[in-house]
């Protein structure tokens, strides 16, 4: 797969846009069964918008969990409709959220016995929900379990992810093999600034709780506002600070 016109962090932001087309374009000739996660932070509605453009038939997937603030479902909602994207929803849970239930919102349910048993568990042993004592079983359980599910049927994904966004995804590429799942990363070399600029000068307008100086988005419990580098907000106080959930480092097939 070849993939034109190379861009750097230095290169202009219009260069990283038609850079971004580009991958798109070449990933949506070589692998038919492809989809653009969308977690509808900043990284997702920037990456959804390029896709949009240049191939606005590929599918879009969320995998949201229990622990999402309500702003997020919310947020989620607006966007689906306003850009009529056909989000399907990957959710850990016994019932649809009524959120997503009244705007017909595509959710496909997975199993709770696991987590619900888990959490239970590390309750009882620690007095700590999961999230704090075990993040990353919680993590597993949550989000990369059910992205497993979502990936399970595509020979590629697109993801928002950018090397300037932490400490872990510096060595990120914009296409990654893992175990002959492709991945693609557009917006690997955009900065936050570009982001900012990019969603300014569309008229997106982003999830509430940045204005509430959240730099970077995840669950509730495991996201706070400020940091130097942006996910320094996520998982604070726990063996993970600032790291990853899992879905963009373990094998997914
Ligand atoms: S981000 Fe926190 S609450 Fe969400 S799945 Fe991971 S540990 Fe659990």
């Amino acid at each position: 797969m070849t993939i034109s016109s190379p861009v750097t962090i230095d290169s202009t932001m219009e260069e990283k846009i038609e850079h971004a087309r580009d991958i798109i374009r070449d990933a949506r000739k070589n692998c038919p069964k492809i989809a653009v996660a969308c977690s509808f932070g900043k990284d997702s509605m920037v990456t959804v918008h390029i896709v949009r453009q240049v191939e606005p038939d590929i599918p879009v997937f969320a995998v949201m969990t229990q622990f999402k603030p309500p702003e997020t479902f919310a947020y989620l909602v607006k966007m689906d409709k306003k850009w009529q994207l056909g989000t399907t929803v990957y959710l850990v849970a016994d019932e649809v959220p009524e959120i997503l239930k009244e705007n017909n919102i595509n959710v496909r349910l997975l199993p709770t016995d696991e987590f619900n048993r888990k959490a239970k568990e590390v309750e009882n042993q620690t007095g700590q929900k999961i999230y704090s004592a075990l993040p990353d079983e919680c993590c597993r359980l949550l989000k990369v379990d059910p992205t497993r599910v979502a990936v399970a049927d595509l020979d590629a994904w697109i993801c928002g992810l950018r090397n300037t966004e932490g400490r872990t995804r510096v060595d990120y590429q914009e296409v990654e093999n893992k175990g002959g799942l492709l991945k693609f990363n557009p917006i690997l070399t955009f900065t936050e600034a570009e982001i900012w600029r990019y969603m300014a000068t569309r008229g997106i307008e982003p999830h509430p709780w940045y204005a509430l100086g959240y730099r970077s988005l995840g669950c509730a419990p495991c996201s706070h506002p400020g940091g130097i580098l942006e996910r320094d907000g996520r998982w604070q106080a726990t063996s993970k600070c600032g790291g990853e959930c899992g879905i963009h480092t373990q094998r997914l097939k």
